[in-house]
């Protein structure tokens, strides 16, 4: 990008080293989850954290906030060169304020609480993991002090994934959605719904089968492989290098096929919005997604919306049957239930598109209170039992499949679980207002064609990067907040048609 302010000149040219440091942390923690001999880690460790160090140091260097400073007085500046401003604005201003001492202690922190969680895990056993969780919220509560907050010190940490996002939003949508899923889920589970009943194609499969099945349903969502490429790991993820080096990874649990498709179209998703970002953006603070919360729109809208549509299964249908021995019988019908079955339980990373945000809404309460001063650590477990059984009709009896299942927390992820929901309610959004101007939206889908709806998502969402900060992206390209009627709207409709 070249600007005609010669702030913003000096600026982007300033921040091509800051860039390039990211470019090569992106790259070796890409490498850490997919490639790298496990004899690598300590020294890798060592590498990492000395690049986070070389990043902040070239972030905050004087004469690069001196030059950022001088931007923000700058006038007549395009709507990507204020983005430019106020994302580094924003990155710098948080950085300052928390001191050094505290990063580092909730970097040590989320090393060794995250060995310790990994243990307590496995023997499901809280109260070994308790004494780390506790320091892990001292320190972020330190944090939250630090960076500031107007109403609630929840509010500091939210906005560190989603720019804006408030406790006063939250209460709004989980207001309004927990009761209605919770509705939705009563009738489905009570009525004996075909949604609910257990599938025959929940059974063991060949990997290299899904792997083909997984490449063969790229292919139809026609990827330029050029720029983008799919590997294995532990847990799926998307990693951009750049805007033109995306990956994404799948995995394979070897039963269950339908978890490694979905979460090869859910990555896939979350890699479209950097494939499709605006060229002139690229090795600029504005590439990539604007939020947490928004990147999961994409992610979602994939996955789910599309993915798991009636066309969608419809398309994919055949090879599927084609593929796997056990799934040549299936009707189009029962690949649909299988893919869209129901099932109130424990763990959120395996929950329908029904439940999944009661998981969410759970943990949401949590951090809510423990950062309101309202919950003590050692109450934890069991609020999370009671509210499970209220808000799902069950309850783990293990800790391990109950407050233990996650990995957030024991990184330091608080404020982190809310945007899987918001990602949910502005994947809806979208669907609503794509559907509206796309007459044939369902035919294409159904006939493998996809171009139109990703020209769509690239006209108003994509090319944009983060040059807007999502609250006012929302406002002014669909007249909307995190408005969870979409989303009620569509489970109802989608769920109550069988
Ligand atoms: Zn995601």
């Amino acid at each position: 990008m070249i600007s005609e302010n010669p702030v913003i000149n000096q600026i982007l040219d300033a921040y091509k080293p800051i860039w390039s440091v990211a470019h090569a942390s992106s790259l070796m923690g890409w490498d850490f989850q997919t490639y790298m001999p496990k004899g690598g880690t300590e020294e890798r460790g060592v590498a990492d954290s000395q690049l986070q160090l070389l990043h902040k140091e070239l972030l905050l260097g004087k004469d690069f906030v001196a030059l950022v400073e001088s931007g923000k007085k700058a006038e007549h500046l395009s709507d990507e060169e204020k983005g430019i401003i106020r994302m580094l604005d924003r990155n710098i201003s948080r950085q300052l304020k928390v001191p050094k001492e505290l990063t580092e202690a909730e970097a040590l922190e989320s090393t060794v609480g995250n060995m310790v969680w990994r243990e307590a895990r496995e023997k499901s056993d809280f109260k070994m993991y308790e004494p780390h969780l506790q320091n892990m919220i001292a320190i972020k509560k330190h944090v939250a002090n630090k960076v500031g907050y107007e109403k609630h010190p929840y509010d500091a940490l939210l906005d560190e994934f989603e720019e804006g996002l408030t406790v006063n939003d939250l209460d709004k949508v989980f207001g309004v959605l927990t009761p209605k899923l919770q509705k939705i889920l009563k009738k489905l589970v009570d009525s004996g719904s075909p949604f609910c009943k257990e599938s025959n194609l929940t059974q063991r499969y060949d990997i290299q089968k899904v792997d083909e099945l997984n490449r063969q349903i790229l292919g139809l969502l026609q990827f330029d492989m050029e720029r983008f490429r799919v590997d294995v790991s532990t847990h799926p993820f998307t990693d951009a290098m750049s805007l033109n080096d995306v990956r994404i990874t799948t995995r394979y649990e070897g039963s269950d096929f339908k978890r490694s498709i979905s979460s090869t179209i859910h990555e896939a998703g979350h890699a479209l919005y950097h494939l499709q970002c605006d060229e002139s953006l690229s090795v600029t603070p504005v590439e990539g997604a604007t939020s947490l919360g928004l990147h999961e729109s994409q992610s979602r809208f994939w996955e789910n919306i599309v993915g798991k549509s009636r066309p969608f299964i419809q398309l994919i249908a055949p090879l599927i049957r084609k593929q796997l021995d056990f799934a040549n019988q299936a009707t189009d019908n029962d690949l649909y239930l299988y893919f869209n079955n129901v099932k109130p339980d424990y763990i959120r990373v395996d929950a329908d598109e029904v439940t999944y945000n009661l998981h969410v809404a759970l943990r949401y309460e949590i951090e809510k209170k423990i950062f309101g001063e309202e919950l003590a650590v050692s109450e934890i477990p069991q609020y999370w039992n009671d509210r499970m059984e209220e808000l799902l009709g069950v309850s783990p009896t293990e800790d391990s499949q109950g407050v233990l299942q996650d990995t957030h927390w024991s990184s330091g992820l608080f404020g982190y679980f809310p945007t899987y929901t918001l990602g949910n309610l502005v994947s809806a959004i979208i669907a609503s207002k794509m559907q509206m101007g796309l007459e044939e939206y369902q035919e294409n889908i159904r006939n493998g064609d996809f171009t139109s709806i990703k020209d769509w998502l690239r006209l108003k969402i994509h090319r944009y990067g983060s040059v807007y900060a999502p609250k006012p992206f929302l406002r002014q390209t669909f007249n909307e907040d995190y408005n969870p009627d979409y989303f009620v709207k569509y489970l109802e409709t989608k769920y109550e048609a069988q």
